[in-house]
């Protein structure tokens, strides 16, 4: 048969740069029984195909309608489904992943200029889950559905020798009663790797710090999550515990614009309580020498104050920004033209001296400072480095 794959978030997102492993493990498993595969970059040639296979991870992703209701159109992934979606069949579920799908098409978009370490991902990563599952049951996951955390695949099941480097996917691994497992058998491979996933940083102790610091051949920067105030006291004694072992810089997954009360309404109120538990988990992390990537949740925008969002995001998740600037500092030097920014080598008094004008997120910074003068005070002029 000519069968047909399409993973949606690559269609429909240009700028998506991570392998639908759903997409890679389907063509695996009709390549090994003798089909022929390819990848589908547009819908124009479905008719080619015996069978077409659509894979999406984001519900935003849009799919024509009329294509999902073709005969031979086969769909699936949490970007139709949520937390309902179907798992693959197990016979597919546990086979190799066709690493080499997307190939063509990475090929295409070096050749047009795209950087090569872009593509990573594609190239150089055997990815896979370790193990499946949550304890947590946070309300805006689609892991809520799960009560433990468990083996699911063993390393070899999905490793390529000939791949420098391992991504597992992970949903919570510290919660694995096996974890030790996991992490000897990957470190028995001799590559580096990383959990793409934020880790849980409730859940470590030492015996975790000791792996993950001190033992493991790490990909990339740890990164864990920090996303509701209430484990404030509990984020600041495991990171007074981290960093007996390290002075790594480490990432943060800092999620905002959601109320974790489900029952709870978006009003002035909560979105003030919300703004100042972001910066104040800004703050904790940056005093503990760690880097928090914002996550806004899509309800930020019904805020009055989605500027404060938007430029907090931009702020840390330019590292190089959020290290040498404070907040306050950086809303005014972004809201100064990229010229004038140069000109006046980021001096925005004399700019405004010289008869500048605020821009928009410098605006935003002065309304909400007038308005809200103590969160500002206490929130908007420390920097990363702090
Ligand atoms: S801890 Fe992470 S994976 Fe688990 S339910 Fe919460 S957000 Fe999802």
């Amino acid at each position: 048969m000519n069968i047909g794959i399409i993973d949606g978030d690559l269609i429909y997102n240009k700028k998506h740069r991570f392998p639908n492993l759903a997409c890679m493990k389907i063509s695996g498993y009709y390549k090994s029984k003798g089909h022929n595969v390819e990848l589908l970059t547009d819908y124009s040639s479905l008719t080619n195909y015996d069978l077409v296979f659509i894979s999406k991870v984001f519900t935003e992703t849009k799919i024509p309608e009329e294509v999902l209701k073709l005969p031979y159109v086969t769909y699936g992934g949490t970007g139709f489904f949520y937390d309902k979606a179907e798992p693959l069949p197990d016979y597919i579920e546990h086979c190799m992943p066709d690493y080499h799908l997307y190939d063509k098409w990475v090929q295409n978009k070096i050749g047009n200029g795209e950087k090569k370490r872009d593509f990573s991902f594609y190239t150089d990563y055997s990815i896979g889950y370790a193990t499946r599952g949550c304890i947590r049951h946070c309300s805006f996951c689609v892991n809520k559905n799960y009560n433990k955390s468990r083996l699911h695949s063993p390393v070899s099941e999905f490793l390529d020798e000939t791949r420098p480097y391992i991504c597992l996917l992970d949903d919570n691994i510290l919660a694995c009663k096996d974890w030790i497992k996991v992490f000897d058998d990957l470190i028995a491979t001799g590559k580096r790797f990383q959990f793409r996933q934020g880790l849980d940083e409730r859940l470590l102790s030492e015996g975790e710090c000791e792996y993950l610091f001190r033992k493991v051949k790490y990909a990339n920067k740890k990164i864990f999550a920090f996303d509701n105030i209430k484990d404030k006291e509990l984020i600041i004694s495991k990171l007074k515990m981290i960093r007996k072992y390290t002075d790594e810089e480490i990432k943060f997954y800092v999620l905002c614009g959601y109320n974790h009360n489900v029952d709870g309404v978006y009003n002035e109120s909560f979105w003030i309580e919300d703004i100042t538990s972001l910066f104040e988990r800004i703050k904790i992390l940056a005093d503990y020498n760690c880097i928090p990537y914002i996550m806004r949740f899509e309800r930020y925008k019904e805020s009055i104050y989605k500027g404060i969002y938007i430029n907090a995001a931009s702020w840390c998740n330019q590292p190089n920004f959020f290290k040498k600037l404070s907040f306050s500092k950086y809303c005014k030097i972004n809201g100064m033209s990229r010229k004038a920014c140069k000109e006046y080598n980021g001096d925005y008094n004399l700019y405004l001296q010289d008869g500048g004008k605020k821009g928009s997120s410098w605006r935003c910074l002065e309304e909400f400072t007038d308005k809200y003068p103590d969160i500002a005070d206490k929130y908007f002029n420390f920097s990363g480095d702090a």
